[in-house]
């Protein structure tokens, strides 16, 4: 069943979305090469609890960390560790969530580490705009295969794949709502978009196949061809007044994310 939230559980949600926007421009500022994924986690810990409140992943299905770190062939679901040192070159998919006054809030980005590869490049913007091309088709009136088919046409038109065995969700009072959002489908197809839903879209997107495996430690995500992949997800509320990207770039202090 799809949740539809009044104005007053929107105006939380954006302040929820509001303090996680500014925790994911902070991070990525103290984002350096050589540092661990264990030490951005617990940075990420920190700035959380600074904005009161509590990370939303942490403990999930038992997930262990505050954020998911996957760096380049890792598309989701990477585990945080002692043992991972970001290096030149690499690229960072960071996952985040929290929960203020009851509600969830859920973005992930991915950033290069020092130089990459203009492949590399390519893929995170391609991404990016994945996440916009889809938020374009979140209107009242068009269907959730609207956003999938939007999202899968741009990233194959760019010459990437999209990945299907993880998928966008609806959101609010609880981290995973419904209705599943696809970065793959057909237009015209499943439910109908109402004001008042709440949607985490995140095309993953990769440079080769669209396979996916799972590793050992069950969270894990990687491609099955090891080639990279980019995360990129919003949180964003469909209104009377269109689509609104609640955990997009905020003013913080004069800095863009
Ligand atoms: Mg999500």
């Amino acid at each position: 069943m799809i949740s539809l939230k009044s104005k007053r559980e929107i105006e939380i949600m954006r302040e929820a979305a509001r303090r996680l926007s500014i925790v994911i421009q902070k991070l990525k500022r103290s984002v350096r090469v050589g540092m661990t994924t264990y030490e951005l986690d617990q940075k990420a810990e920190q700035l959380i609890r600074a904005e009161d409140a509590q990370p939303a992943f942490k403990g999930y299905r038992g997930f262990p960390a505050t954020v998911c770190t996957s760096v380049n062939q890792v598309v989701v679901h990477g585990i945080p560790s002692k043992r991972c040192k970001l290096q030149t070159g690499d690229i960072l998919s960071v996952d985040l969530g929290l929960i203020y006054e009851g509600y969830y809030s859920d973005a992930a980005r991915t950033w290069p580490i020092g130089r990459v590869s203009s492949g590399a490049v390519e893929l995170m913007e391609a991404a990016r705009r994945a996440l916009f091309v889809g938020m374009a088709e979140m209107k009242t009136g068009n269907r959730i295969g609207d956003i999938s088919y939007a999202i899968q046409t741009y990233v194959e038109s760019q010459g990437f794949s999209v990945v299907r065995d993880f998928v966008g969700h609806g959101i609010g009072r609880a981290l995973h709502e419904d209705p599943q959002v696809p970065n793959f489908g057909k237009a015209g197809k499943g439910s109908k978009l109402e004001a008042g839903m709440v949607l985490a879209i995140e095309p993953m997107v990769t440079a080769g196949g669209h396979e996916v495996e799972i590793l050992d430690d069950s969270w894990t995500v990687v491609t099955r061809d090891h080639e990279l992949a980019a995360h990129y997800e919003d949180t964003i509320a469909l209104t009377e007044q269109g689509p609104i990207n609640l955990t997009g770039p905020q003013e913080c202090k004069g800095s863009s994310e």
